[in-house]
């Protein structure tokens, strides 16, 4: 079995050092266990939390065991009469080629619905983060301006053409003129900025009226931008603040990112809200993939995968990710 430990606790950005590859014997699966071989390792900022042992909503990795992560790949052997050889399952058993897992950690999918890799992505828990985020937070209206951060990523391509499909006016931020680009041809959004160039000007441009949702992923410069631009009962969606994951402990105060000030959620009378898509996403999976795979299949909703070969690539593509190097959904094909 080849697998990735966290040999480390990083401080600041992660180096390759951090973890380590181990070849291991293939495990056997215990009674009520499920062995199964991933091909589709999904990789996600979150990760980064989970290599701290800082005090988080979930525990940390302990050093020496392989790091978490969601899978998508086929039954080997079963002990549990729900499974069988040969089903496709989705679920999170670490970055490693086989794992035995107990059944109710397992997810069955029709592999006949989607290229599997997409079960991490659009069908899986980013796609997931999007859609049940702009249910419970963001609800964007038919003609409401919404703005995305990180728009070209895993979360924010799916939420900006759910908005989108819903009537909404989307503006995409994202980094470079290629991402932007691929945002604005390709997913349909209504314009892209680049956050490398200047945002204020480019968002007084793109949102004369100001904006009613912004959809956070990044945090730092990015927000300080948006924020003052909010309209009356604005909400913004606190998914994640990406451009923060690295700062070490205890430097909140010095060398973080600027932040807004957040004065005007008073008198804008706004909406912030921070959710994690474990709280209760998961229980409507099922509503989630019928509605997302609905608007696959009418081609409202197109997807990018930015897909890494080899599971011994996984920590360099990681450490890449909280650099803004990946284009698309990030995954590993493990072999
Ligand atoms: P993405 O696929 O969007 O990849 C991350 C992107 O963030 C990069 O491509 C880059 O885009 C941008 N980025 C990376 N580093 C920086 C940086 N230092 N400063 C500014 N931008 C940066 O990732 P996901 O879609 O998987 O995740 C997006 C956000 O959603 C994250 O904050 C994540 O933690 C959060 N999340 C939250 C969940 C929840 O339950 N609350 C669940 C899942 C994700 P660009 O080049 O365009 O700047």
């Amino acid at each position: 079995n080849l697998q990735v430990l966290l040999r480390r606790r990083p401080v600041g950005e992660p180096v390759a050092d951090d973890f380590e590859i181990v070849e291991t014997a293939v495990p056997s699966p215990g009674p009520g266990e499920v062995l199964v071989r991933a091909r589709f390792l999904s990789l996600d900022p979150y990760m980064r939390g989970r290599m701290s042992d800082a005090k988080s909503y979930s525990k940390p990795v302990e050093l020496g065991a392989v790091m978490e992560g969601m899978t998508v790949g086929e039954v080997v052997a079963s002990n549990h009469p729900d499974f069988k050889a040969g089903d496709t399952v989705m679920g999170g058993y670490g970055w490693q080629r086989f794992c035995a897992v107990e059944a109710a950690r397992l997810r069955k999918v029709d592999p006949a619905e989607a290229p599997l890799s997409a079960n991490l992505g659009v069908l899986g828990m980013p796609g997931l983060t999007a859609w049940y985020g702009l249910e419970e937070i963001g609800e964007p209206k038919a003609g409401e301006t919404v703005v995305i951060s990180a728009a070209s990523g895993a979360v924010g391509q799916v939420a900006g053409q759910i908005a989108k499909a819903r009537g909404a006016r989307v503006i995409g931020i994202a980094g470079g003129a290629a991402k932007c680009a691929f945002v604005k041809d390709e997913l349909g959004f209504d314009a892209c900025l680049d956050h490398r160039g200047d945002l204020d000007a480019q968002l007084d441009a793109a949102c004369p009226e100001g904006i009613d949702v912004y959809w956070e992923n990044v945090g730092g410069h990015v927000q300080e931008a948006v924020f003052p631009r909010f309209r009356d009962f604005g909400r913004m969606v606190m998914c994640g603040m990406i451009a923060q994951y690295n700062q070490a402990p205890g430097a909140d105060a010095k060398g973080a990112p600027a932040g807004p000030n957040l004065g005007p959620v008073v008198r804008k009378r706004l909406r912030i809200q921070g959710f994690i898509v474990s709280d209760k996403g998961w229980q409507l999976y099922p509503q989630f993939r019928a509605e997302v795979l609905g608007l696959m299949k009418s081609k409202k909703l197109v997807w990018k995968e930015d897909v890494v070969q080899g599971l011994p690539n996984a920590p360099e593509a990681f450490i890449g990710l909280l650099k803004g190097k990946n284009f698309g959904k990030l995954v590993i094909a493990i072999d």
